[in-house]
């Protein structure tokens, strides 16, 4: 018996039409056009010169299927098991939060600065709930002969993040721990990192249904009167091991900008940067500490 086949062009058509009124149509598209490069290799420049290409019947099962996990707004991320960040592929899961493009602009604050130091080859840097391992990795590709360490509290988390960097071939050792419970980091660093939980539960009406239903409540949630608890044990740990010279870097919710300046002056941290991702929201933060008398 003849197998039917169907056009992908018309499959296109009636794929963006049943997400638009969830998506919209340029989101939908692009969605098409992720899924056909990953599924079949296939680019819209393939579509065009070929418009006769088909999918066959086993081919529409699967993608009938990723339509209705799509249109449960299931992120296109985790249907494919996959992202790139700086750059780089990397397996996501519902164990870890999709990278975003605000923590790129973090890894590339630290690379920018670290450019310009001569001694930048040999740090040793330092990334607390490491989650993907986007941050860790990222900073091991870019930063050649950087020892890289990076944390969670997740076991699952590290297992995938284990994964990444083996993909990308880079060398980082993942430490599973509740940084909560850390008394001691035990070594000094050159760099300490963290893009920590920092949604407080009254913002999460913001969150988008796609997040709050799919990703890692562990990775996003604090409580709204501790919301900067990972920051505060962060930064006292930072204290004791960051190197002379050395730099804290966090990704910030965008709401607590001036509450973590305040706590880090406090702490007597120095040069505290606080900056604004390409939303124009205050998202990420550097520092250094200079003396480590004066601890709260
Ligand atoms: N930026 C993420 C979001 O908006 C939150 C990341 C985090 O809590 N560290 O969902």
């Amino acid at each position: 018996m003849k197998k039917s086949s169907f056009k992908i062009k018309e499959y296109r058509t009636q794929f963006i039409q049943e997400l638009t009124p969830i998506y919209d149509a340029g989101e939908a598209e692009s969605f098409f056009y992720l899924i056909l490069e990953e599924k079949h290799q296939l680019k819209r420049i393939d579509l065009a010169l070929h418009p006769d290409l088909v999918f066959s019947e086993e081919e529409i099962v699967v993608w009938n299927s990723i339509l209705e996990q799509l249109k449960q707004e299931i992120p296109v991320q985790y249907l494919l098991g996959k992202t790139s960040f700086y750059g780089l592929d990397f397996e996501v899961n519902e164990n870890v939060l999709i990278p975003r493009p605000e923590t790129e602009e973090l890894v590339e604050w630290i690379l920018e600065s670290q450019k310009s130091k001569v001694e930048s080859q040999n740090i040793r840097i330092l990334d607390i709930g490491t989650g993907s391992g986007c941050i860790a990795i990222s900073l091991a590709k870019n930063i050649p002969n950087a020892q890289v360490f990076a944390i969670d509290v997740s076991e699952k988390a590290l297992a995938t993040a284990k994964t990444n960097a083996e993909n990308n071939s880079v060398n980082v050792t993942f430490i599973n721990q509740n940084i909560l419970e850390t008394e001691d980091l035990r070594q000094q660093f050159d760099i300490i990192v963290s893009n920590p939980p920092y949604v407080r539960n009254l913002e999460k009406e913001e969150i988008k249904k796609n997040v709050l239903d799919n990703e890692p409540h562990l990775a996003l949630f604090v409580e709204d009167n501790d919301a900067l608890i990972f920051y505060k044990k962060i930064a006292e740990l930072a204290q004791e091991n960051l190197s002379k010279n050395g730099q804290l870097y966090f990704e910030i919710n965008q709401y607590l900008g001036k509450e973590m300046v305040d706590l880090l002056e406090k702490m007597n941290f120095k040069n505290i940067q606080l900056r604004k991702d390409i939303y124009g929201n205050d998202r990420m933060l550097s520092c250094h500490c200079e003396e480590r008398s004066n601890r709260i």
